[in-house]
């Protein structure tokens, strides 16, 4: 079968139990795919096809001893953030290059145990620090829409595998945007869960209060089966919460859209550089869910202007703490014919590390020095706070607050903007991490480029159910989600 990449989860699913094509076939079919179309992509940093074809044999037999879950032999494809045991894990950094991971993280261990088959390790900024995936060691990955464009980051590389159908679906993380983002840059439905949600034991830290992992896929259903497969309290994350985890397949026709209030922040649409395309598609997209029985309401969300000031203060001043453990002397890159301690320290970070990460350890650690502590960080923590009261009033009167995910389309590669620029760029998803709650975004069109936009519905703590639940049936009645690529197009 040429089109096994078509199917939806639930499809492969089925057409797996009903024996219609053997785990085998699909992983084959999906390594296939990659060895052809990834030239032009560079998704990938690592494909792990002998092993992936093993995990798919031993899926089939479990299958044929009548011991098959709904996931059991289903491809997919992990963040290179994620450590898997065995395997490079890299971070998309030079630093990690030569890391082979000791032990899985949670999240790969549980996609395992659902019988999940990987087939390999997707490129991604350098320690999930972009917004483009530029940022990368293994080289920029290229959005499957326009070669000549990006595909968001830092998953740029999760986005993009789904959106040219190398894997049905595959894991993110998101610290401040990196699984939206790029899920809108890319056309397709991505969750950042509420903080604690997923474990974060064995995910490469960048700042850890705020990172957390989550599913990219196609459609809203799609990631729901992730969710159930990866979502859970696990004692080896000190943050992970120990809560019930929904069903969230189950849930997906659980909302009723009749009488939802759905949040417009005014202050969002007003936004300096939100593209016009991308405003008229969002506005569209909540036409229609108006038309299926929700309500909009205008919020005030005031706190819009702090959004990028408190993230870029408070993400660097953790990431500077989390990175200081690549020193050169316990693992990962060692610089050649060190003098001595210093040069050893010195060197080894200085060529370990690329420009991006290094700006951030150098803004971070200047806003956590002694002298500079409670003018910034102190500062950006009271700030944090108030971020949340503002959210936490908000849902007092929504259900859910609505936004762009981004306020332009994919950028050009190498489009050289300034650093500040593409923070700026990150309005709309920073302050979901600042406060912990779950987003989702949605492919809601495209834009005279023919670029892809995306709606993002932001939800109060652990409403992943009900994110799922809005989009899987907005996109009941839309086929923004099902639209392709002239590349995924592409038969192997
Ligand atoms: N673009 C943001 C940053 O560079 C968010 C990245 C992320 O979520 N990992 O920090």
């Amino acid at each position: 079968m040429t089109d096994l990449h078509l199917l939806s989860i639930q499809e492969m699913s089925e057409g797996l139990a009903k024996a219609q094509f053997s785990s085998r076939e699909l992983t084959q079919h999906y390594l296939q795919r990659i060895a052809q179309l990834d030239q032009r992509i560079n998704s990938f940093i690592t494909v792990t096809p002998e092993q992936a074809l093993a995990e798919a044999d031993a899926a089939d037999q479990l299958r044929k001893a009548g011991n098959a879950g709904v996931l059991t032999g289903i491809p997919l494809a992990h963040k290179d953030i994620f450590c898997t045991q065995g395997i490079k894990t890299s971070a998309g950094s030079k630093m990690l290059d030569n890391f082979i991971s000791p032990y899985d993280a949670t999240v790969v261990a549980k996609a395992k145990q659902a019988g999940l088959v990987t087939l390999g390790k997707v490129n991604m900024d350098e320690f999930a620090m972009g917004s483009t995936t530029e940022n990368s060691y293994y080289g920029a990955t290229k959005n499957p829409w326009q070669l000549d464009c990006v595909p968001g980051g830092s998953s740029g590389g999760s986005a993009a595998v789904v959106a040219a159908d190398l894997a049905p679906f595959a894991t993110g993380t998101d610290t401040g945007g990196s699984i939206r983002q790029p899920a809108s840059f890319c056309g397709i439905t991505g969750l950042k869960p509420t903080y604690g949600r997923v474990s974060r034991f064995g995910m490469i830290a960048y700042a850890s209060s705020l990172d957390q992992g989550g599913p990219m896929a196609r459609s809203a259903e799609d990631c729901a089966y992730l969710m159930n497969a990866i979502a859970g309290h696990d004692e080896r994350d000190s943050t992970s919460v120990n809560r019930e985890v929904d069903n969230y397949v189950a849930n997906l026709n659980k909302t009723d859209l009749k009488g939802l209030r759905i949040g417009i922040p005014k202050q969002y649409f007003n936004v300096q550089g939100l593209a016009a395309d991308v405003k008229a598609r969002v506005e569209e997209s909540l036409k229609q869910l108006e038309q299926l029985g929700a309500t909009l309401v205008e919020i005030d969300l005031s706190m819009v202007d702090a959004y990028v000031p408190t993230y870029y203060l408070i993400a660097p001043a953790e990431a500077s703490s989390n990175l200081s453990r690549y020193d050169g002397v316990r693992y990962g890159y060692r610089c050649e014919n060190p003098s001595d301690l210093n040069d050893l320290y010195t060197r080894s970070r200085s060529e370990g590390f690329g420009e991006e990460v290094q700006r951030r350890i150098l803004i971070g650690t200047y806003a956590l020095s002694a002298g500079y502590y409670d003018a910034y960080y102190v500062k950006a923590q009271k700030v944090r706070r108030l971020i949340q009261q503002d959210f936490l009033k908000a849902f007092e009167q929504v259900d859910v607050i609505a936004s762009p995910s981004a306020p332009t389309t994919a950028y050009k590669i190498g489009a050289s903007l300034d650093p500040v620029e593409l923070y700026l760029g990150d309005i709309y998803t920073l302050a979901v991490n600042l406060a912990g709650l779950p987003a989702i975004n949605a492919p809601v069109g495209f834009d005279a480029q023919q670029l892809p936009v995306g709606l993002q519905l932001i939800g109060n703590y652990w409403s992943e159910s009900q994110l799922l639940s809005i989009v899987h049936q907005y996109q009941q009645h839309t086929d923004w989600h099902t639209q392709r690529a002239e590349l995924a197009k592409e038969t192997v």
